[in-house]
């Protein structure tokens, strides 16, 4: 029987990798901790892709704009929509660029 983790960890290094393969830039931030582009490519969002890229993501964060630049290449690079679900509603990114935020309904 297989075992479950709790949790599964991606290397930063396979999501900057992810992202030199679309000519994505590196992007710098104080919190980066000794590696360029470290924080950034640590974000939920983008790990839960690497692990899932069929998947929906959930986070608990509004998407960064980094995060919305990452899937909007990706949906073009994969030719694959991609959905994210973070607290303002479902991202939907569309191969060649389109992005829809739906907002959740009120019940
Ligand atoms: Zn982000």
């Amino acid at each position: 029987m297989r075992k479950t983790r709790a949790f599964e960890k991606v290397n930063v290094d396979d999501v900057a990798a992810k992202r030199a393969g679309m000519g994505m830039p590196i992007r710098t931030h104080g919190l980066d901790v000794g590696q360029p582009g470290r924080y950034y490519n640590s974000h939920a969002e983008k790990q839960a892709e690497l692990i899932n890229p069929d998947g929906l993501h959930t986070v608990s964060r509004e998407t960064c704009d980094d995060c919305v630049d990452f899937f909007g290449r990706l949906a073009t690079h994969d030719n694959q929509v991609k959905r994210d679900a973070d607290p303002n509603g479902l991202n939907v990114f569309h191969p060649g660029g389109k992005r829809e935020v739906l907002p959740y309904e009120d019940d």
